[in-house]
């Protein structure tokens, strides 16, 4: 080995920027970052090439000092914090002080500023990265231009995608910045052609109008506006309907004090709440936003600060779970009727994902049920649905008093129920429908009930690790409360005793494993919930009206009736819609009928 020697200011750099420059994209979140920090209101973007040719963006921000320049260049300089106990409750995006000064390592990068009065400019060069100055022509704010990334460090460069790819990487960060703040205006030009220019907005119209051209105008259609506070913890934002389900995890996004973050605690939060609305393999889409107390968040636990550590992780999950999952129950036909354009209805908006096509014809559904015969016809002849008592079955009602969806008409083909509604034809599939309406019944009525259990004929041993072991005597009263009785018997192993009834023995022990699985990454776990609602789920599938049967118009209207006073009964259990709104407007436009 050779003698110890310190590394030039270049070569350190490097290393530094090794962790946070990774590419164009990582870059652009930087830049972004700094210009949100300096308090701009408008951020113009040019690229070229991908942005591994140039990356240019302008601010009008505080701007920096002459005297600040070489300061700004350099590694673990920050205007941002001074003391631990800012760093404690930091509010800035940045705080490192040195995102500048590695990006400049790896690029021809300079630096223009201006306070008010006179620009410069600066750039560093050589190994020492010495500053220069020189005199320039800049209005109030920033620019930093940064030329020929990773033109010095070749093994970099390599790992560089085409510049498609890159420029869509980028793209996808500028994105989620703009959604991060709608009080801002950005445009970003690529190759000198204009790809977004996004006013500030001024209003909750404006906002969704950035939000569709960001997400997609289907999105906005299809989702819910959401605005929950809970003492300290405040979520805003919006969350796609379930029947808006995407087959990728591609339209989630969240923001912590404003900060865009991928956290495993808070994606488990959403997933759990959408769990008994979505098949298991679908992802919802979302755009929140979460605000707390900086000091109870860490956000220095990830070198480009996407991740974020929570003081009290349960409070936050337990918060984002039952906020979402509230209104996603408080679906019901009136919630949809009432926005403009009833999402199931509005034909450009129909979800890219859903499933349709795989929509089996009701006759053939045929799940395994793990519940005995009897139990499940049980369970259905306690929750029979069609009231015998006549209901109201009038068309011709006084337009005030027809419910959301409407009064019964006819059956089409033993599928569809046809209703008139006060805003046109609404169509309803009568046994995804019912499937829903049982199975809330079958919730509810297991839930009132308690969960029985019984014991199994041998006890099952699972060898497990200590840790795993230790988690279930913790936990031994939330299994028990949830009809599983469970002991540890030794350091590694632990006997499983009793058994909810409705469980089959079968999976048991891999559930067992998951859910201690969940408790030690998350905390909590909803696994063994999710198992009985599965089964649950299967029951009232099998108890459901099948096609082919005629229903009177008395049925039909009762079967509406239902709807509309249960919860989630706006999709069936595995998130497709169970109703939809020919409105009068869209009738018109078929018929082309101008009024
Ligand atoms: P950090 O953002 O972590 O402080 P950076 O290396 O990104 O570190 O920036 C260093 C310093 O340069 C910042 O603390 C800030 O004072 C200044 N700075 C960088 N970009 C801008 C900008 N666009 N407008 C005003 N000041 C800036
Ligand atoms: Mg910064």
């Amino acid at each position: 080995m050779s003698r110890i020697q310190i590394l030039s200011p270049r070569l350190a750099n490097q290393i530094a920027a090794g962790e946070v420059v990774e590419r164009p994209a990582s870059v652009i979140k930087e830049l972004i970052e700094n210009a949100l920090d300096a308090g701009s209101n408008q951020i113009d973007i040019d690229i070229e090439a991908g942005g591994v040719k140039l990356i240019r963006l302008r601010d009008n921000g505080c701007g920096i000092d002459r005297d600040d320049l070489a300061l700004a260049l350099s590694r673990h300089a920050t205007s941002k914090i001074h003391t631990l106990d800012d760093l404690e409750a930091v509010a800035t995006l940045g705080f490192r002080g040195e995102a500048l000064a590695s990006i400049a390592s790896v690029s021809r990068l300079s630096l223009t500023s201006s306070t008010g009065s006179e620009a410069w400019q600066a750039s560093s060069e050589g190994r020492d990265m010495q500053t220069t100055l020189q005199p320039a022509a800049h209005p109030q704010g920033t620019t930093v231009e940064v030329r020929d990334l990773f033109f010095n460090t070749p093994a970099r460069r390599k790992f560089l995608r085409s510049e498609k790819t890159e420029f869509n990487h980028l793209l996808d960060v500028v994105r989620r910045q703009a959604l991060s703040r709608f009080d801002i205006g950005f445009t970003v030009r690529h190759n000198q052609r204009v790809v977004h220019q996004l006013r500030a907005c001024r209003n909750q119209r404006e906002r969704e109008q950035r939000l569709a051209a960001l997400c997609g105008p289907a999105f906005i259609d299809n989702a819910l506006h959401i605005d929950v506070e809970a003492g300290p913890l405040q979520l805003r934002g919006w969350i796609g309907l379930p029947s808006f389900s995407r087959s990728q995890a591609d339209l989630q996004h969240f923001f912590v004090n404003g900060r865009v973050i991928r956290d495993r605690l808070v994606a488990h939060a959403i997933k759990q709440a959408y769990r008994d609305v979505m098949y298991h393999d679908r992802h919802a889409a979302f755009v929140l936003y979460l605000q707390l107390d900086a000091a109870t968040v860490d956000v220095n636990v990830h070198p480009t600060k996407h991740e974020v550590r929570f003081r009290d992780g349960r409070s936050v999950h337990d918060f984002l779970f039952r906020a979402i999952h509230k209104s996603l129950a408080d679906i019901r036909p009136q919630t949809t009727l009432r926005q403009q354009d009833p999402p199931a209805a509005a034909s450009h908006a129909q979800p890219e994902s859903a499933p349709l096509q795989q929509h089996m014809p009701l006759a053939y559904h045929q799940p395994g049920p793990a519940a005995s015969e009897r139990q499940i016809e049980n369970s259905i002849a306690a929750y029979q649905l069609f009231a015998s008592q006549p209901q109201p079955a009038s068309p011709a009602a006084a337009g005030s008093d027809i419910p959301p969806l409407g009064y019964a008409l006819a059956q089409l083909h033993g599928i569809y129920i046809l209703s008139q509604a006060e805003q046109g034809l609404i169509i309803t599939d009568m046994h995804a429908a019912h499937e829903r309406i049982v199975y809330e019944r079958l919730k509810t009525a297991h839930a009132g009930s308690g969960i029985r259990s019984q014991p199994l004929l041998v006890p099952a041993a699972i060898a497990v690790s200590e840790k795993e072991a230790d988690m279930a005597e913790q936990h031994h009263e939330l299994f028990s409360r949830l009809g599983l009785t469970i002991e540890k018997v030794s350091e590694e192993s632990l006997l499983i005793r009793e058994l909810p009834i409705m469980l089959p023995e079968a999976g048991v022990e891999q559930l067992v494993r998951d859910v201690l699985a969940d408790l030690i990454t998350h905390g909590q776990s909803g696994r063994i919930e999710a198992a009985m609602d599965d089964i649950l789920a299967t029951m009232a599938c099998h108890g459901s009206v099948r096609a082919n049967r005629q229903l009177t118009v008395s049925e039909m209207n009762a079967l509406l009736r239902d709807m509309e006073t249960t919860e989630r009964s706006g999709q069936c259990n595995h998130g497709r819609p169970t109703w939809t709104l020919l409105s009068m407007t869209d009738l018109d436009k078929l018929f082309l009928r101008g009024r």
